[in-house]
């Protein structure tokens, strides 16, 4: 890389204002999924690609579902695509601004997706600023990602691209770990989720006997199965904390005065690399089916009903070690190496062959929550951090 780090800084403080602007706009963009409706906010940073020079393609789903690709440099390997996504999650109560207002005071921009995912989306368009003026610099190309559907489990959004659009690169850096830019993401671990019903026969609740209660047995289950670890959950691995098990939704009961037929319960799993969904889900069927063959007249079904499975790169392996780097670099700080019991674009970039870790400005207690926000000054050094990882993993 033959730019200085000065240059660098000096380049990302340049544009503070312009970050600051760009990030209360995007917030001002109804992008809560459902319904996304995140062809908004590509149009928003097409004019702004448009107005520079950058070249993009937008890809379009239906349903105003789109997403959007620039890139900068020389069309050519290595290929670094950095997405961010434009999706929001519901605002919720409580605010004490306007949630989609893009208030700016106190040296914070404040709104839904401040910093999950439109204020790294806004640092990423700010660095595209300046790359595009030393785009004489690049030997390979960066891919600047305005991603739909993350929130809702990408469908519609980057597996689309990455499986029917032919969307591809060498790696990825993923801007969407909230941690004061102090923490690589290198893994994830699987999610499972798995539905237990449990089948009896509704009767009158005035005459219990001529039924057969599906709601007694589903207590047996969740009580059985509150300290529940599955096969293999204490295994250590060096990033990630031990398999974690909640029951998050039960369902029973038709009427007050109906004996419930019908029972069922969701059981969320994050679960560890040498692990499966599949083997997680036959070890709780086994359990149920143990309940429901002690109760007479009890029937019991289990599906896996959606699955996530882990996700991991090596700390040394090139794409960890240009971000670690380009972090260290613009701090001064050696940011640690990280797993997470959630899900990032990493997951679906890692299945499809690219190698991609997570990173991101701002607090890790602030994505999902009432009064979302993010220090300005954390933006500027964020923008500094993709100006520096890009021009080390794509200059020449
Ligand atoms: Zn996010």
């Amino acid at each position: 890389m033959s730019i200085d780090r000065a240059t660098l800084v000096n380049a990302a403080e340049q544009r503070r204002e312009l970050v600051t602007t760009l990030l209360s706009e995007l917030i001002q963009l109804d992008t809560v999924n459902p319904p996304g409706n995140e062809k908004i906010a590509c149009d928003y940073v097409g004019e702004f690609c448009t107005a520079r020079g950058i070249p993009y393609k937008t890809y379009d789903p239906g349903a105003n579902r789109t997403s959007l690709i620039a890139e900068i440099g020389t069309g050519d390997s290595p290929r670094l695509f950095i997405p961010a996504h434009t999706d929001v999650v519901p605002v919720g109560e409580g605010w004490s601004v306007p949630p989609l207002g893009g208030v700016v005071k106190d040296g914070y921009v404040w709104g839904r997706g401040a910093t999950d995912d439109k204020g790294p989306l806004a640092g990423l368009l700010a660095a595209a600023d300046y790359l595009k003026t030393v785009e004489s610099e690049f030997k390979g190309t960066l891919m600047i990602g305005a991603i739909a559907d993350e929130e809702h489990g990408s469908d519609l959004g980057l597996d689309w691209l990455l499986k029917e659009c032919g969307v591809r690169a060498d790696m990825a850096f993923v801007p969407d770990i909230p941690s004061h830019l102090e923490e690589v993401e290198i893994a994830e671990k699987g999610l499972v989720n798995i539905r237990v019903t449990f089948h009896g026969k509704q009767a009158h609740s005035s005459t219990p006997w001529d039924g057969i209660s599906a709601l007694s047995a589903l207590a047996e289950m969740v009580y059985l199965t509150e300290a529940w670890k599955p096969h293999g959950s204490d295994i250590k691995h060096p990033l990630l904390t031990p398999t974690t098990c909640v029951v998050t939704k039960a369902e029973a009961g038709i009427a007050h005065n109906i004996v419930p037929g019908k029972a069922s319960a969701v059981y969320n799993l994050r679960y560890l690399p040498h692990q499966t969904g599949t083997g997680i889900t036959a070890e709780l069927r086994r359990m149920a089916e143990h309940i429901a063959s002690r109760r007479k007249g009890i029937t019991v079904e289990v599906e896996n009903i959606a699955e996530l499975a882990p996700s991991e790169v090596k700390a040394d392996q090139p794409v960890a070690q240009a971000l670690y780097r380009a972090i260290h670099e613009i701090t001064g700080k050696e940011p640690k190496f990280v797993g997470i019991g959630g899900a990032t674009l990493c997951k679906q970039l890692i299945w499809a062959g690219i190698p991609a870790v997570a990173f991101g400005p701002g607090d890790h207690n602030m994505p999902h929550m009432t009064d979302e926000r993010i220090a300005i000054d954390e933006l500027v050094k964020y923008t500094a951090v993709v100006i520096g990882a890009t021009l080390r993993a794509v200059g020449k």
